[in-house]
């Protein structure tokens, strides 16, 4: 490491810069941002501040004297920017006295540079490549962003403005760290990050013995994760931060072996799944090791395929765990159909031609025989179908009795986002041989006109719906 990073506090003085145009105008924009106060000698004399409101431009003075010479006690850093050779004498003088001093893209007259920045309020991340590659430093930056929560900063402020009562009442040091990481790390702490500060400060105001609390257990909790439907780039930034935080995850058997990379290395990974044909340990069972995670006092994942909400029986595992007076958050996946629609291009609405959607599932031939199919004999309506697989016949007898032509496109998605996916496509009359020929599921089946506008029906060059070419016809025409 050749530049080590600092804060400057920009409240001890005035910082100069020298310079003119564009250049000199990004570095104003830059320091009036972070609440700087500025000395700008302008080298032509062109002050131009039509860029800056008025609150921000009472921050800036205008020098009319000479930089190389005049007074700069209590000047806490130097920067030229468009100053041209006044640039490196400017350098040489500043460095003579000893103020830190950056000529803009000129490292060896420089004694410092500016790092990218994440700016969270109170928290700030400099990002540095040592000059070498201000492209790489945006880049880690703009990761950088995305893992940090957006209230990151506030949370830094909460205990910022809690930070000496609690040092009074905890004067013993590693007994406050312990109680800090308790306060950041449990429910206190998702209270800032959600925005709910009035309450994290009750909760904070209403802990009696501080000690107490630092020692005890930190409470745990479970949070329901939506892992998506495969592709782990689907799964969410909240997603992915909640993995990176578990002490333990439970799995779903659909769940992929990478998105399961992406939790904490050391997190413990429970399977808890099952297939069709092969038991799982049982839905009560679930319930009991997310409640006796939670109440040792652990981050639990609860992390399921898709959406824990679609066909995943997430409302059930939040009913036991509010019965048993465990705290839990949910954080939504995108659900299978919907990966399945994007990567085959099914539009699953469309202008006149789909204006409803259902998601319905038929696991076995008994749930498809108590689907009430006459909801669906709406042709507008796209019908995606989860666990369809085994029941296609009793779909396609139901959708027929309902009314719906034989003639209706439909869509088999096998292990859709994923490396292996597969989709096959035809009409509702073959739906049995399609469902066969995808091999093994998951799959989703989608029923509807807009089917005839996906990727794979164009590559197998299926015909459209005559009746829909001509009302597309008659509606460009109107
Ligand atoms: N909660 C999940 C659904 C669980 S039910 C979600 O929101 O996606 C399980 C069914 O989801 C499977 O039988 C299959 O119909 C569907 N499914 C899950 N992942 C899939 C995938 N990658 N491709 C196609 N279908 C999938």
């Amino acid at each position: 490491m050749r530049f080590l990073p600092i804060f400057l506090d920009l409240h001890t003085g005035p910082i100069v810069l020298v310079g003119q145009g564009e250049l000199a105008q990004a570095k104003l924009r830059l320091l009036l941002a972070a609440g700087a106060r500025v000395r700008w000698y302008a080298t032509e004399g062109n002050f131009n501040l039509s860029n800056f409101d008025t609150a921000s431009a009472a921050r800036i003075e205008r020098a009319t004297g000479d930089p190389l010479t005049d007074d700069l006690s209590n000047v806490i850093a130097v920067l030229c920017a468009g100053a041209g050779e006044i640039g490196h004498a400017m350098a040489a003088r500043a460095r003579g006295i000893g103020i830190p001093v950056n000529v803009m893209d000129e490292v060896a007259h420089s004694t410092f540079i500016f790092p990218a920045i994440v700016d969270r309020g109170d928290v700030v991340v400099a990002v540095g490549t040592g000059g070498a590659s201000p492209v790489v430093a945006r880049r880690v930056r703009e990761r950088i962003e995305a893992m940090l929560p957006a209230r990151i900063g506030d949370l830094a402020g909460f205990v910022g403005r809690w930070r000496d009562a609690i040092k009074t009442r905890l004067p013993d040091m590693p007994l406050r760290r312990l109680f800090w990481e308790r306060v950041i790390d449990g429910p206190i702490g998702a209270d800032v990050l959600a925005g709910r500060s009035e309450q994290a400060d009750q909760a904070l105001a209403s802990i009696a013995d501080p000690a107490f609390f630092a020692r005890s257990v930190g409470a745990g909790f479970v949070t329901l994760v939506g892992a998506g439907p495969g592709d782990p780039d689907l799964l969410t930034v909240k997603a992915l931060r909640a993995l990176q935080d578990a002490d333990v995850v439970f799995y779903d058997d659909l769940v992929s072996p990478e998105i399961l990379d992406r939790a904490r290395r050391d997190a413990a990974r429970v399977p808890v799944g099952r297939r069709i044909g092969k038991p799982g340990i049982g839905q009560d069972a679930i319930h009991r090791l997310l409640i006796d995670a939670a109440q040792s006092g652990k981050r639990a994942v609860r992390l399921k395929g898709g959406d824990p909400f679609i066909f995943g029986r997430g409302g059930e595992e939040i009913a036991a765990l509010r019965a048993a007076g465990v705290a839990y958050s949910v954080i939504p996946g995108i659900t299978a159909g919907l990966g399945a629609a994007a990567e085959s291009e099914v539009p699953l609405t469309y202008r006149q031609e789909a204006l409803r959607i259902t998601f319905l599932t038929a696991h076995k031939a008994k749930d498809a025989g108590n689907v009430d199919w006459s909801a669906l004999t709406d042709a507008k309506m796209t019908v995606v179908v989860y666990m369809g697989i085994t029941a296609a016949p009793t779909i396609r007898a139901g959708l027929l009795a309902a009314g719906r032509s034989p003639q209706t496109p439909v869509g088999v998605f096998a292990r859709a986002t994923r490396r292996d996916a597969k989709s096959v496509v035809g009409v509702l009359h073959d739906l049995p041989a399609l469902a066969e020929q995808v091999e093994s599921g998951p799959a989703i089946l989608i029923i509807g006109d807009v089917v005839a506008r996906s990727a794979p029906w164009r590559s197998a060059s299926l015909p459209i719906n005559p009746e829909d070419l001509i009302s597309d016809l008659l509606m460009a025409a109107e």
